[in-house]
């Protein structure tokens, strides 16, 4: 049997009996065992104490006055304060039933009356014990769900952190997706500059290099029949003055026309041409440019000009017309070996005008021709005969303005035959109209 630690109590305990000398007997001896004792005579005094001072045990008389023992643990038990207090009656009564009542309505042991000390002190122990073991448990099981309450907090928290994370991570690849793609565009964009500036340059030099070779023979054909005039003008007949004349005034026509293909190179002078369209009589217009391309090409080629129908209704912009004659005609003189012959056919209708240019040139394969109207573009079989490639863009861009249609036959070693077909000023476009925006 334990024995009061000193300075220290063993548990608070609360004794109910309206006997008087069993209340005493078992607090002097309680108290001996270093037990806390606090004695009441009746159940209201003993609900009251219970409340105000919840002690460790009650040790429950049965049978007292006003209300007996069984109801005071059923209303001890009743009220949250103190549910929890072990109970243990002490009673006379010994029937089974008694004891059966006591356990139900909450009590945890029974001792029956007359007791013996020792066995009411063990008991006594016993349910502090297992009340004292109880409340470790529920302490242990409050931090047990508090830590797992953490826990999912902590976890809850770590899977928003991760879902966070996720997102931050996700916009930073998008992030670093579009900027690798504009690092790409930006490359591309760069690569795509340095090209066109790598081709504008060998353009240049080509273009360089072709026109002083076009411009030197114009200027060779000006200056010598310039200087024979100016020796023998005296010596020749009228006739053969005009010649040289004529000459002259060919090549500068044909400089000319090198010059309007230049402004081909000006985006903005494009932009500002307009359409200047004037009555024309096709067949002197087309006779006296033929006659002109013929005295610049001498007497390399042959040009004929045949012509059929009523060809002075209309109204045409004369310069347009002239390219596009220009260019054709050069085109059949440029490819054709020397003494080839040039058919020029002009045929008008009521409704449109058809030109035909054939030569008995180089011809154009069959593999280049679907590219030929391309600026810049010229065919495999051109060899040292030089050129820009510019002249059948102009000429197409010209023909779509008009609104009319341009094709060709073309064969190796053969020649080739370029048509164009212009509608009649109905469909012409009205004057003063930007004729195209020229892309190079
Ligand atoms: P330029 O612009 O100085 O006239 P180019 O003659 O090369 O140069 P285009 O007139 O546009 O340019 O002609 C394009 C290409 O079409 C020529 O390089 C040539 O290969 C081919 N071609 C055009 N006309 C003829 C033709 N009558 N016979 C054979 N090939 C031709
Ligand atoms: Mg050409």
């Amino acid at each position: 049997m334990n024995s009061k630690p000193s300075g220290e109590t063993k548990g608070n305990i609360l004794v109910v009996d309206d006997q008087l000398d069993n209340l005493r007997l078992l607090s002097t001896m309680l108290t001996e065992q270093g037990y806390k004792v606090r004695k009441v005579t009746n159940g209201h005094l003993a609900l009251d104490t219970a409340q105000v001072h919840p002690p460790d045990l009650i040790l429950l008389d049965i049978m007292m006055p006003e209300i007996d023992g069984f109801e005071v643990c059923s209303l001890l038990k009743a009220d949250e304060r103190t549910r929890e207090i072990p109970v243990i009656f002490l009673s006379a009564l010994n029937e089974t039933r008694d004891k059966v009542k006591a356990f139900k309505t909450g009590g945890v042991d029974y001792i029956s009356k007359p007791f013996r000390f020792e066995e009411v002190l063990v008991r006594i122990e016993n349910q502090l014990s297992m009340r004292q073991l109880s409340l470790q448990m529920k302490e242990q099981n409050q931090k047990l769900q508090q830590q797992i309450r953490d826990r999912i907090c902590a976890e809850v928290a770590l899977q928003n952190l991760n879902r966070e994370l996720e997102i931050r991570s996700a916009a930073r690849a998008a992030e670093l997706r579009v900027a690798h793609e504009q690092l790409l565009e930006s490359e591309a964009k760069l690569l795509r500059a340095l090209a066109q500036e790598k081709e504008l340059n060998q353009f240049k030099s080509r273009l360089i290099a072709i026109l002083s070779h076009k411009y030197r023979t114009p200027l060779t054909t000006i200056s010598s029949s310039a200087e024979i005039l100016k020796k023998y003008r005296d010596r020749f007949t009228p006739e053969k003055q005009l010649k040289h004349l004529q000459r002259i005034q060919g090549s500068v026509k044909y400089l000319t026309s090198l010059v309007n293909e230049l402004l081909f190179l000006d985006q903005a002078e494009l932009e500002n041409i307009t359409l200047n369209p004037v009555p024309l009589d096709l067949v002197e217009f087309c006779s006296e440019r033929v006659e002109e391309l013929q005295l610049t090409d001498g007497d390399r080629h042959v040009i004929q000009f045949t012509h059929q129908g009523h060809c002075t209704q209309g109204e045409w912009d004369e310069r347009v017309l002239e390219q596009i004659l220009t260019i054709l005609v050069t085109n059949a003189i440029d490819y054709s070996p020397n003494g080839g012959v040039i058919d020029f056919q002009l045929s008008c209708q009521d409704d449109a005008v058809t030109w035909q240019i054939k030569d008995q040139g180089i011809g154009i394969p069959k593999e280049n021709q679907a590219r030929l109207f391309e600026s810049f573009y010229r065919a495999s079989n051109v060899g040292i005969i030089q050129g820009t490639g510019l002249g059948l863009a102009i000429v197409k861009k010209r023909v779509d303005l008009y609104k009319g249609k341009i094709s060709f036959h073309s064969e190796v070693g053969v020649g080739t035959t370029f048509t164009i077909n212009l509608p009649l000023a109905k469909t012409n476009p009205p004057p003063h109209q930007p004729i195209m925006n020229y892309e190079l």
